[in-house]
């Protein structure tokens, strides 16, 4: 086939299904108000939970780096790139997760590639849960291990999956926050079937770290879980974090195997080294519980509200609040009717989110007001059809 024929009729059959995607170009920086193709909105979509993307400390830190350490790092860490922002980062990256030792990645799709697929090979088995984000399926399937998706946050099933397989080596993956859902994983339940079967557990954390636990150290520690219990913890610094980057954190033995063998860490330019030393500031402000108080009362005033008015609410009760709409024209129109008031609000459709649960994916951060969020509450009112809301 003319491959110009086949993307030809690849476009025109998500333009069909109404699964067409198009960017929008962002004037200005991230924050609850965002100019968006020459308009302004009220930005309800972004994962910048702390509200930390411009900070001025991070900016004032960024700005500083910079003066001394330039702008590109150069090479591979490797090579010559291994700066001592991106070491000092890591040593305190690792002292945040309470764990032996952390190892930068440029990207959180990036550390998920290599991490899994360093650790697996063929004749392994890799066990998803089946809402996991696409980067950790992504990896699976590079990793050439046999992969398994077993049903969300159902640890017997897991169970009954890992009990059966005659793979030499398991490792169970799942994200802490499901980026999708909004839900917390089982980890103690997830850990304690890892432990009976001998599985090892890795586990996800981009939409639980800055938000959840003590400190905002992420959902392994809010579930009291060791390192021996999670060996493999990966967190990205481009969402709570207000930066740009992930990690990887774990045992001497698991870091300096990734150092070894994960090929999206070897064969890579390290990330700018100003950027981390940036997010040596965001760690300073991450732990202040304030912006972690005020966010938890945003979600809980919206929940409230939103139950009230019968809006087809998932159960979360972490910032990403999802809306269940069903269908993927559905999502789009309320969307739609939303920027039309003003107001950001994605729809996600699939691939990214099972066929028939559309949905909006609200996402509250420490930066929103209360009256911001009752704008939001007002417009959804507004805009969410009778048909889809409940009693
Ligand atoms: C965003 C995200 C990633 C990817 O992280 P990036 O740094 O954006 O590449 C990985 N896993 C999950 C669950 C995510 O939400």
């Amino acid at each position: 086939m003319d491959l110009n024929t086949r993307l030809a009729n690849l476009l025109a059959e998500r333009w069909q299904a109404q699964l067409y995607r198009r960017r929008r170009v962002v004037d200005g920086a991230q924050g609850p108000e965002l100019q968006l193709d020459g308009r302004r909105y009220l930005n309800f979509c972004s994962n910048d939970y702390l509200g930390l993307a411009a900070h001025p400390d991070l900016v004032a830190a960024l700005r500083a780096a910079s003066k001394h350490s330039g702008v590109g790092s150069g090479s591979a860490h490797l090579v010559c790139g291994h700066h001592r922002a991106h070491h000092q980062l890591e040593e305190a990256l690792a002292a945040f997760t309470g764990r032996p030792r952390a190892l930068l990645f440029s990207t959180g799709y990036m550390a998920n590639l290599g991490a899994i697929s360093a650790l697996m090979r063929a004749g392994d088995g890799v066990f998803e849960d089946r809402l996991n984000h696409a980067s950790l399926l992504d990896a699976a399937v590079l990793s050439r291990a046999r992969l398994q998706r077993y049903a969300h946050a159902d640890a017997p099933a897991l169970e009954a999956r890992l009990s059966a397989a005659r793979s030499q080596c398991k490792l169970v993956v799942t994200d802490g926050v499901f980026s999708m859902d909004g839900d917390v994983a089982p980890l103690a339940s997830l850990s304690a079937v890892c432990q009976r079967q001998g599985a090892w557990l890795m586990v996800d954390d981009a939409h639980g770290l800055g938000v959840l636990g003590p400190g905002g150290r992420g959902s392994v520690v809010a579930a009291g879980l060791s390192v021996e219990q999670v060996p493999i913890l990966m967190g990205t610094l481009g969402k709570a974090l207000g930066s740009f980057g992930a990690f990887v954190a774990g045992s001497e033995l698991v870091i300096e195997a990734l150092i070894q063998q994960a090929r999206s860490y070897i064969y890579t330019t390290a990330m700018p080294p100003a950027l981390a030393e940036a997010t040596q500031a965001s760690l300073q402000l991450v732990a202040e519980e304030g912006r972690r108080t005020h966010l938890q009362g945003l979600i809980t005033r919206f929940r409230t509200a939103a139950q009230r008015l019968g809006l087809p609410l998932l159960d979360s009760t972490t910032p990403i609040q999802p809306l269940l709409l069903g269908e993927a024209g559905t999502a789009l129109a309320v969307s739609e009717a939303l920027a039309r008031t003003g107001l950001l609000v994605s729809a996600m459709r699939p691939p990214t989110v099972p066929e028939g649960t559309a949905r909006l994916r609200i996402t509250l951060t420490a930066a929103h007001t209360t009256s911001q969020v009752d704008q939001l509450l007002g417009a959804l009112d507004g805009a969410v059809p009778q048909e889809v809301r409940g009693p």
